[in-house]
């Protein structure tokens, strides 16, 4: 099952809920008793460590055809 990442925008603390992926757009409420959360990007989505070498690693220069 999957697991959504909430934030409540009350107290603002984030949890984190399994549920099924039918149920994910449903409201959740905080674990403190508040019922105004939104629900984040999945932690998949958000990460982004695939794509983040590409502007540090070596071997960029070419690519643009400076090299040539
Ligand atoms: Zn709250």
């Amino acid at each position: 099952m999957p697991r959504y990442d909430f934030r409540c925008r009350e107290c603002g603390d984030t949890f984190e809920l399994s549920r099924p992926m039918a149920d994910s757009d449903a409201p959740a409420d905080c674990p403190r008793g508040h019922g105004d959360t939104v629900r984040l990007l999945s932690t998949v989505a958000v990460g982004g460590r695939a794509a983040a070498p590409a502007s540090s690693g070596g071997g960029g220069c070419c690519g643009g055809g400076c090299c040539s």
